[in-house]
């Protein structure tokens, strides 16, 4: 037990000093695993690998636990989609080949919604996730598998992918550290995609110097993904030390109306208390469109998906159906045996807003509206350092709610898309819980490529708070 709450930082450390002997992480992990992971459902398929040998670099022997659409040329790769669930990719993801430089165990991958398309991981279309915190409740989406892992000591780091929120609201439904980098931070080679303009790999951590330690490994520059920013890479554990003085920090009015639970409400106040304790200024801020992410969100992401999973077609990728007349109706019933219902939807969408004579009003329109949101962004932060809100209106939820009504789930998303559209930074950080002692996260946005700072407030902020980190045991 003892050692499922060492920080990976602390593991590697000892990895390296010859105190902890190689694999001797991986293996406790592993047995936690075996133990607690039927309750839990984090894992779509554990790796039996073993554990680098000689293990050396920054994650020396660490286990990390990778969600299930990030390619991993010697596990299955399915996305929890029927339709490529035997897929075993030819190459790794550039963030899994930079695990295994940095030394790093991939201990198994994790569950999602099909695609990344989801808010509870229930849209998996092999079984649901469960929250570690209460197995009664959801541990959000899509990321929920690998939030729930870091959440029950299955690994100490994850990695998930975040395109409407995906690392944050899990994160916050788990209690644990999620960061989606500024778009083009991390490359994306690798990543099955669901919306690509949106789409980044990030951490699920227990502390926020995990969080910069496992970025710091997987950021930079990649020659074969095109959108992959050539900036350096700071060094982002050291920025955590550092004294960049006091803050402006803007509570953004939109998303802290009558629609956040009382519970929550709280938990965000108390850390923005904490933050003025610290000297950081505390004001209210204003971007009026924000109120326009879930729709703008939802219109231009259906649409990405619309051409991408165009390739899922029982040809190239996807079992082909049976009893077909002609290659469109072998398409059509490939696609309509191998896609879950949600995809289905989205699909549907997405080819209603790009359709001839509703292009404009819908696809271009939010295309516009997304140019206003990185306007009045700009604008923003002219005056403020960060901007936080609540990561979701709501804690975690019961199974079986939210997936029998998509307008319900889609309600999830309603404060995360926002950074997405604008391609900026925000962290997920737990800040407390609320009456029923459920996890209430903060979400806290930079200005583009500031991790350092943000990870440096996050660090400080988790300090002042002192919230429980340990591993959450699964109470069957
Ligand atoms: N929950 C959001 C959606 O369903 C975001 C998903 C994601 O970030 N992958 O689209």
């Amino acid at each position: 037990m003892d050692l499922i709450n060492l920080t990976a930082a602390e593991i590697a450390a000892k990895v390296r000093a010859g105190e902890l002997a190689p694999g001797e992480a991986a293996d406790a992990f592993r047995r936690r695993v075996d133990a607690h992971d039927a309750a839990v459902g984090a894992f779509l398929c554990l790796n039996d690998r073993d554990a680098p040998a000689t293990p050396d670099g920054p994650l020396a022997g660490v286990p990390v636990a990778v969600k299930d659409n990030i390619c991993t040329d010697w596990m299955t790769t399915t996305a929890a989609s029927r339709i490529i669930e035997n897929y075993r990719p030819p190459y790794n993801a550039t963030v899994v080949d930079r695990l295994l430089k940095a030394g790093a165990h991939v201990i198994g991958k994790t569950n999602l919604d099909e695609f990344g398309m989801g808010s509870s991981t229930e849209y998996s279309a092999f079984f649901p996730t469960k929250n570690p915190r209460d197995l009664t409740r959801a541990p959000g989406g899509s990321s929920g598998g690998s939030a729930a892992a870091v959440c029950a000591g299955f690994a100490p780091l994850a990695l998930g992918s975040d395109t409407g929120g995906s690392i944050r609201q899990p994160a916050a439904m788990c209690g644990v550290v999620g960061l989606k980098p500024t778009y083009g931070r991390v490359p994306r080679y690798g990543l099955i995609a669901f919306a690509p303009s949106f789409d980044q790999i990030g951490p699920l951590t227990r502390n926020a110097k995990d969080a910069a330690l496992l970025l710091q490994v997987i950021a930079g520059f990649d020659p074969r993904e095109a959108t992959s920013s050539r900036r350096d890479v700071p060094d982002y554990v050291a920025a955590l030390e550092r004294d960049y003085g006091t803050f402006k920090v803007g509570l953004i009015r939109e998303f802290f109306g009558d629609d956040v639970a009382p519970g929550v409400k709280a938990g965000i106040e108390n850390a923005l208390r904490k933050l003025e304790s610290i000297g950081h200024a505390v004001e209210r801020a204003a971007i009026p469109s924000a109120s326009w992410a879930l729709p703008t969100y939802y219109v231009t992401a259906c649409a990405e998906t619309y051409s991408n999973l165009a390739r899922y077609q029982g040809v190239l990728f996807g079992p082909r159906a049976d009893g077909y007349d002609g290659p469109a109706d072998m398409v059509a019933k490939s696609r309509a045996r191998g896609f879950g219902g949600e995809v289905r939807r989205r699909l549907a969408a997405g080819a209603y807003a790009l359709s001839i004579g509703y292009r404009d009003r819908y696809y271009a329109k939010a295309q516009t509206i997304r140019q206003h949101m990185r306007v009045q962004f700009a604008a923003a932060f002219e005056q403020f350092d960060f901007l936080v809100y609540p990561v979701s209106p709501f804690t975690a939820f019961k199974l079986n709610t939210r997936n029998l009504d998509p307008q319900l789930m889609y309600l999830a998303d309603i404060f995360t898309g926002l950074a997405n559209l604008v391609g900026l930074p925000a962290l997920s950080l737990p800040c407390g819980f609320d009456e029923e002692g459920l996890p209430v996260a903060i979400h806290v946005m930079s200005r583009p490529w500031d991790e350092e700072r943000l990870l440096a407030l996050g660090h400080r902020l988790e300090l002042e708070l002192a919230l429980p980190r340990d591993a959450v045991t699964p109470q069957v």
